[in-house]
C-alpha cells in the first residue's frame, strides 16, 4: 500500500508499505479521507527527518472497517469510522474516560509515532474508533477527527451560548469549524485572518463580522462592534504570538479566552491585561472519544455546513501539491480521498 511521508524541510515522500494485518485487538480501516490539519505543518516545515525512521503522516483518519482482529466484537467489516488517532494505556483514569492523549503511561499518537491515515489503510486498535453516522461524509468525519473535534471542545471549554459575542482568531481548519459551530450555537462571531479567501468562507458560513488583521487593528475593531466593551468570549486557533496578545486584549471584562493555537512563546502584561480584566482564559487540547462522538452528533442534529469547510480534495499522488497550497494559508480544509 501507499502511504505519505513528511520528511521536513517542505519535502514529501510517497512509499510503498506492507499491508497491515489486525492484531486480537485491532482492526484494519481502509482509507475513505484523510485530513490536512495545521499540526502537519510543523513537522512539514520542520528540520529533514531520516525517511527510514518517519511514520507514515495523517493524524484525521476516516473510511471503514476492512478487517477485525479475532477479539474484536464491537465493529464489523463495512462499518464506516472514525479514529480517535492516540493510543494510551487503557487503564488510567483518563484513558478510561477517552482521554488517551492524557494517558499517565504513555501515549502514541497516529501520524506521529505511529502510521497514520495517509494511506490506503490503517492499523487501529478497536477502542480508537467512533462511528460515523450516516448523514456525514467520509470527508466530513475526517474533520471531525482532529480540527473540527478541536473547535467543537474548544467552544465548549469557552460555554458558548446565544449572550455571546465571540472573537475567533484564525480561519482556517480549526478556526473556520469554530466559527460554524459558534453560529450553531446562537453566538454572534466576529472572525479574523489575514486572508481575505479565509475571511471570504468565514463570511459565508456564520460569521456576523469579518476584520483583516493586516489591514485593520482587531482589538479596536472588536471594541467598535462592542459598545467599547469587547467580545464576551475570544479563541486563537492560531498559535501565532500577536493574535494571542489581541485575543486576550479584545475580550471584555469578565471575559473568556481560550487557546487551542499550538507552538509559539506568547508574553503578556499579566495586571492589566489579565489580573485587572477578570479573565477566565483555558486550553483546550483536541478532544475525548466521547467528544469526537458528541461532535458529530451536533454537526448532524444542528444542520452544520460542514461540507463547506473541505475546500481542496487530493489523491495521495499528489500530496506535495497538497501540502504546500495548505501551507500558503488560504484554504479551507484540505483533504486525501480515495477511490
Ligand atoms: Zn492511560
Ligand atoms: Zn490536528
Amino acid at each position: 500500500m501507499r502511504g505519505v511521508l513528511l520528511l521536513g524541510e517542505r519535502q514529501v515522500a510517497l512509499r510503498d508499505f506492507p499491508e497491515p494485518a489486525p492484531g486480537p485487538h485491532d482492526v484494519v480501516i481502509q482509507m475513505k479521507a484523510s485530513g490536512l490539519c495545521g499540526s502537519d505543518l510543523r513537522p512539514y516545515r520542520g528540520p529533514r527527518r531520516d525517511p527510514e525512521r518517519a511514520f507514515i503522516s495523517g493524524h484525521e483518519p476516516c473510511g471503514v472497517v476492512a478487517e477485525i482482529g479475532s477479539a474484536v466484537t464491537a465493529w464489523k467489516p463495512g462499518d464506516r469510522v472514525m479514529m480517535h488517532h492516540y493510543y494510551g494505556c487503557g487503564q488510567c483514569k483518563y484513558c478510561r474516560v477517552g482521554y488517551s492523549q492524557l494517558c499517565l503511561v504513555s501515549h502514541k499518537t497516529y501520524g506521529s509515532n505511529a502510521h497514520g491515515g495517509n494511506a490506503d489503510y490503517l492499523l487501529a486498535p478497536a477502542s480508537t474508533l467512533v462511528r460515523l453516522p450516516e448523514e456525514l461524509t467520509y470527508e466530513e468525519g475526517a474533520a471531525v477527527a482532529c480540527g473540527t473535534g478541536t473547535a467543537y471542545m474548544a467552544l465548549k471549554r469557552l460555554d458558548v451560548s446565544g449572550r455571546d459575542t465571540l472573537a475567533i482568531y484564525g480561519q482556517g481548519p480549526v478556526g473556520l469549524s469554530a466559527t460554524m459551530l459558534a453560529a450553531a450555537m446562537g453566538a454572534r462571531v466576529i472572525a479574523i485572518d489575514i486572508a481575505p479567501e479565509r475571511l471570504a468562507l468565514a463570511r459565508e458560513h456564520g460569521a456576523a463580522e469579518t476584520i483583516n488583521a493586516g489591514e485593520t487593528d482587531p482589538v479596536k475593531a472588536i471594541r467598535d462592534l462592542t459598545h467599547g466593551e469587547g467580545a464576551d468570549a475570544a479563541l486563537d486557533a492560531t498559535g501565532n504570538p500577536e493574535a494571542r496578545v489581541n485575543a486576550v486584549q479584545c475580550a471584555r471584562t469578565f471575559g473568556r479566552v481560550c487557546f487551542v493555537g499550538e507552538g509559539n512563546t506568547t508574553t503578556f502584561d499579566v495586571s492589566p491585561q489579565i489580573i485587572h480584566k477578570q479573565l477566565t482564559i483555558y486550553g483546550s487540547w483536541t478532544f475525548s472519544t466521547v467528544g469526537m462522538e458528541e461532535c458529530a452528533r451536533f454537526i448532524v442534529d444542528r444542520r452544520v455546513p460542514l461540507q463547506h469547510l473541505i475546500t481542496h480534495r487530493f489523491p495521495l499522488e499528489r500530496a506535495a501539491e497538497a501540502f504546500a497550497l495548505f501551507d500558503g494559508g488560504k484554504t479551507g480544509k484540505c483533504v486525501f480521498t480515495f477511490e
